[in-house]
């Protein structure tokens, strides 16, 4: 093994640098030293990298924070792994210790630090991670599918807060990367009738691609006489995927319908009537990155059941990571993977 590798580091004020560092060694017994068959890139990293930047990051960090690994050399405390195992990696690491995660509630964690983004992650050769964060898969899963472990655990975490029941109705509103998950996931979990909200012609597309029945441009078209058209009451759920549309989801949910926020935009402010809620008993739900979701969604992918793969739109090598962020942040990709 080399002494060096390439590693894509966060240099602060919306810098990345391509620079060689050492190659991690574990220091720990509870550590695990990985070699890093692909990662992507996530909206997160283009947050991470803007000036000001809309999501806060350690300078000095190698980014990259959805990964698939191999394990090289397991700590002398790790049971769960041997040398060749391959792992996907949950990369928000919790303490265990405070009142959050002693109420099951880790994703809540006040001590909470994240690999490519707090500490050093998977855009690189090589990587050292704490055993509790690696959740092995199968030898036969491919990459290209393994890939989606960590945002789908976010994205199964909040399906379970929704508990759509088979045959429900479900809005979905955009359809960029989190929007197409849950349109494969709603899918998979039965839905009967799924309706796409989304501007751009590509991701349209690709909402079919995953399952969306009906797919609408809202600038085009009225969305709430779509909706009551197909339901006549409104949909029974309905998912904002942007994170500045609780009041469409409110307009076209049914009455005693669910909404679920999953996008994120801390600039959102809203003027709503609150006796809509109440009145028409709707239930909304927050939901933020995984909660124990592991394992239950390393099996859904392993099952074969979500077509996730035909989002990948663009692979790069490491060395073109510059390239892959422009290409990102243009809207022209879904997903990116990147190849140390
Ligand atoms: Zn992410
Ligand atoms: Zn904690």
């Amino acid at each position: 093994m080399a002494d060096t590798m390439l590693a894509a580091v966060f240099e602060g004020q919306g810098a990345l640098a391509l620079k060689e560092v050492p190659v991690p060694k574990i220091s720990a017994a509870d550590q695990v030293l990985l070699e890093v068959e692909a990662a992507s890139i996530c909206g997160t990293d283009c947050q991470i990298l803007k000036v000001p930047a809309g999501h806060p990051a350690t300078p000095g960090a190698i980014l990259g924070h959805e990964y698939v690994a191999r394990v090289l050399e397991p700590g002398s405390g790790v049971s769960h792994l041997k040398p060749g195992d391959r792992v996907a990696i949950d990369p928000n690491l919790t303490c265990g210790l405070c009142r959050y995660c002693r109420i099951g509630l880790p994703n809540m964690c006040e001590n909470m630090t994240t690999l490519g983004i707090f500490i050093d992650g998977g855009f690189a050769k090589y990587n050292v991670a704490p055993a509790r964060a690696l959740h092995p898969i199968s030898h036969s899963l491919p990459t290209d599918t393994a890939i989606f472990a960590e945002p789908m655990s976010c994205v199964v975490n909040g399906s379970n807060k929704l508990a759509l029941r088979p045959g429900e109705s479900v809005l979905i509103l955009g359809a960029g990367p989190i929007g197409l998950y849950y349109t494969a996931l709603m899918k998979a979990a039965g839905a009967g009738k799924i309706i796409v909200a989304e501007v751009t012609d590509m991701r349209a597309a690709k909402a079919k691609e995953m399952g969306a029945d009906i797919v609408i441009n809202p600038l085009k078209e009225s969305l709430p006489d779509l909706v009551k058209r197909e339901t006549e009451v409104g949909v029974d759920a309905a998912i904002d995927a942007v994170g500045a549309l609780i009041a469409d989801a409110l307009l076209n949910t049914r009455r005693g319908g669910r909404i679920l926020l999953f996008g994120m935009n801390s600039n959102a402010r809203f003027d709503l009537q609150q006796y809509d809620i109440t009145r028409y008993e709707k239930t909304v739900i927050g939901t933020f990155i995984a909660n124990h979701t592991f394992p239950a969604t390393i099996q859904l992918l392993e099952s074969g059941q979500l077509p996730l793969e035909k989002l990948i739109t663009h692979r790069i090598a490491l060395d073109a990571i510059g390239d892959g962020l422009d290409i990102m942040r243009s809207g022209d990709a879904i997903e990116i993977i990147v190849t140390p």
